[in-house]
């Protein structure tokens, strides 16, 4: 709030969401790398490790680097699976070649991996809701690669097959709603029972009621992530359902003070990604801005 104190500076208030940052599984991928870098490993994780590019500049000065195909390890180096998770041929691949494979998938995502698996081996077909080029949906399909359908909605329902005893589950980082809808769309599709399987992970849903939460309660927003990370994204539509000014942003240098203009409470949250050192950055310099 815009308080008057002494010598008329005021002070913007700002409040954080109940939950913020770096999930479990992101934590857990972190922890293993620098447990990995601690045994004197040569590093490389395949594909980013995490959706955040200051978080990656800084594991970078610790020696992790990033490889995007499996055939770029070579004996000696450690290979990281991240979060999201991979095919098995992968995988087995990154296993053949690495002197050392840490799998880092997050086992919500692994949940989803076997329960794919498992549906496909009893020759079920499987709908997961989400989208069908994010790297967790590209590694889920691979545990079912003729069974497994990816859509992103209901309206894609219509271009599926008639489907057998189909099973429903979904990427971790979508919004309920379109689990939801799409899951009901499918009995469409089937003359079967249709097995619905919720594996949104809670990580996301808690953080987007936090901020759903605070958003009705503040005049500016800051979801602090990687812009082309999922779940920073669905946070920021999230907030943007009750508070029009959220913003999406990756540094502290990307505030405009000319958005705070009038604002008396400033909302902060961040995706499942971004460090707690960069979020406390942000909040530094909210609270700067506040205080002219
Ligand atoms: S968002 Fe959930 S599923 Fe994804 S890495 Fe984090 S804890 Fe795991």
């Amino acid at each position: 709030m815009w308080m008057a104190q002494k010598g008329a500076v005021k002070t913007m208030q700002v409040l954080l969401a109940d939950e913020f940052g770096f999930c479990f599984g992101v934590e857990r991928a972190v922890d293993m790398v620098e447990e990995a870098l601690g045994e004197g490993d040569t590093v490389r994780t395949l594909g980013p490790l995490i959706h955040n590019d200051q978080e990656m500049q800084r594991l970078g000065t610790h020696g992790v680097t990033v490889i995007s195909e499996p055939v770029q390890i070579k004996r000696g180096e450690t290979a990281v699976i991240r979060a999201h998770g991979v095919t098995p041929e992968v995988q087995r691949e990154l296993e053949e070649k690495a002197s050392k494979v840490v799998d880092a998938t997050c086992p919500f995502v692994t949940r989803v991996q076997k329960l794919a698996a498992r549906a496909a081996a009893e020759n079920r077909h499987v709908i997961v809701v989400g989208n069908p080029e994010h790297p967790e949906m590209i590694g889920v399909k691979g545990y079912a690669p003729d069974h497994a359908f990816v859509i992103n909605d209901e309206s894609e329902v219509a271009n599926l097959p008639q489907l057998n005893n189909p099973l429903v589950v979904s990427q971790t980082t979508i919004k309920l709603k379109t689990f939801l809808d799409t899951a009901e769309a499918v009995k469409g599709k089937t003359d079967d029972e249709v097995q619905v399987v919720n594996t949104i992970c809670s990580a996301t849903r808690d953080r987007q009621d936090a901020a759903r939460a605070l958003a009705g309660e503040v005049e500016a927003f800051y979801v602090i992530g990687g812009t082309h990370s999922s779940n920073s994204r669905k946070l920021l539509a999230v907030c943007k359902e009750q508070c029009e000014k959220s913003f999406l942003i990756e540094t502290p240098l990307e505030i405009n003070p000319a958005d705070l203009k009038g604002v008396e409470k400033v909302g902060v949250t961040a995706g499942a990604s971004t460090p707690k050192w960069l979020i406390d950055e942000v909040v530094e310099r909210l609270k700067e801005l506040g205080k002219k």
